[in-house]
């Protein structure tokens, strides 16, 4: 798991910027479309979708996706699909070429 303690140990306690390498997803309440779950990031550690929305929503640590040489900020949003408020996507005014359910399964 990647705890708080080796957090702090590799970034001195400051905040850091993540890039997010893989994902995993569950099926949304309707079955019909997917969730990111949890978030692999810098090919190593996995980290719950709940420490993610955390973070991004206390304005700590933030996480990007990178496609096509293009960097793509990860953001919180209400699903556009139904009404689960804790969805992960990356922003669309930077980049198309990119986002979370593109990523591969780890
Ligand atoms: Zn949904």
């Amino acid at each position: 798991m990647w705890s708080e303690a080796l957090r702090l140990e590799l970034c001195g306690g400051s905040m850091a910027s993540y890039q997010v390498t893989g994902v995993r997803t569950e099926k949304s309440a309707d079955g019909y479309h997917d969730h990111i779950r949890a978030v692999q990031i810098n090919r190593a550690a996995i980290l719950s979708r709940h420490t993610v929305v955390n973070d991004i929503r206390s304005g700590g640590d933030s996480y990007y996706t990178l496609g096509g040489g293009q960097k793509a900020d990860v953001e919180v949003v209400t699903c556009p699909k139904c009404t689960f408020r804790d969805y992960l996507k990356t922003k669309p005014d930077r980049t198309t070429a990119d986002n979370l359910l593109s990523l591969p399964r780890v």
